[in-house]
């Protein structure tokens, strides 16, 4: 950390200032360059706020050149992180796919679903449970039920499941029935939730909030690391633009700046981040083409008919063809 004093800095305010920073056990070289003194603190300043420095007259400006995440760095950890689950590995060459409907809806629904998306070559089945809904009148998941009838499907067609949670109290539940624990992106800042998901068992499939910068995203990775979970998988959904032909915007670019600053998986939601199922296919070919270590995709037996988020679903053989393609995709990739 870097802090430049104002030029005309008075010696009694500089005094205040080195004395805070002593008491706080820093130590710190004093630069006198021809425009600015500055001070250079010296050793570990990512549990140190910077900012409440500004309080001192004498401070004109702070610069951080530490980056506040440890542990999701990838300077402290230069090996990716491959997250396994059976057979499945998230961080590995093969990319790892994830489908399923939204929503568990019932027995034949998701047992339909699950023997298709098998069938397509997908790892894991998803659906929803707890679903975090915008309106309080809209499908609400079929909670503990839900989880119980995505496992048997999974179990059934020898797939691994991922659901979302929204309440640290129905943990108990997820560890009966569920191998990857999801954050929806409306829970990325719930810290709480985040806590207790770093002393869970299970690898946490964490979303990006949609209103989140990639450090935020990044720094949420990081509570439930320093609780003592290390298998995170990040997840980006889209964000929040002024652009409202899309549910949101997929950030492409967070991919590769992830990768560039962290050593963990991430994985493409093409499905949430368009809202369209007519963007999915080409999304998800950019995502996989971009680095992504997998995606997550929605996809229903019967769109129409679905209790949420059928206008961005996939239908059963839209998705078979998606696979295909992708499998010449991956090829062309490694070949390059
Ligand atoms: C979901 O995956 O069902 C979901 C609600 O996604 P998100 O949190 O990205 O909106
Ligand atoms: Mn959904």
């Amino acid at each position: 950390m870097i802090i430049a004093l104002k030029k005309d800095a008075k010696l009694k305010d500089i005094d205040a200032l080195t004395d805070a920073l002593l008491e706080a056990d820093f130590t710190f070289e004093t630069v006198q360059g021809q425009h600015y003194t500055v001070l250079h603190i010296l050793g570990d300043t990512t549990a140190f706020d910077g900012k409440k420095l500004y309080a001192y007259d004498c401070v004109d400006r702070i610069i951080n050149i530490q980056e506040p995440f440890i542990r999701a760095h990838k300077k402290n950890h230069p090996n990716k992180t491959i997250i396994t689950i059976g057979d499945v590995a998230f961080g590995s060459n093969t990319p790892v796919i994830i489908a399923g409907p939204c929503s568990v809806e019932n027995h034949s629904q998701i047992m339909a679903i699950a023997k298709a998306v098998k069938a397509s070559g997908a790892n894991i089945l998803r659906g929803g449970a707890y679903k975090p809904r915008t309106s309080p009148y809209a499908f609400q998941g079929l909670k503990e039920e839900g989880l119980q009838l995505l496992h048997d499907a999974a179990k059934t067609y020898n797939l691994k499941t991922i659901s979302e949670i929204v309440a640290k109290e129905d943990l108990p539940y997820f560890d009966k029935y569920i191998d990857i624990i999801q954050v929806g992106a409306r829970n990325m800042q719930n810290f709480d939730l985040l806590k207790a998901l770093g002393k869970a068992k299970q690898p946490i499939l964490l979303k990006r909030g949609f209103g989140n910068t990639i450090e935020e995203w990044l720094m949420s990775a990081e509570y439930i690391m320093n609780h003592g979970n290390n298998n995170v998988i990040l997840c980006e959904r889209g964000i929040r633009t002024f652009e409202g032909y899309t549910r949101t915007t997929l950030d492409i670019s967070s991919i590769l700046a992830v990768k560039q600053l962290s050593h963990l998986p991430v994985i493409v939601d093409p499905s949430h981040a368009a809202g369209r199922w007519e963007l999915v296919e080409g999304l998800s070919k950019a995502g996989i083409a971009a680095g992504a270590d997998g995606l997550m995709i929605e996809v229903h037996n019967a769109p129409k008919r679905a209790l949420s988020d059928g206008a961005q679903s996939l239908k059963l053989d839209k998705f078979q063809t998606l696979m295909n393609d992708l499998t010449a995709l991956m090829t062309a990739i490694k070949k390059t």
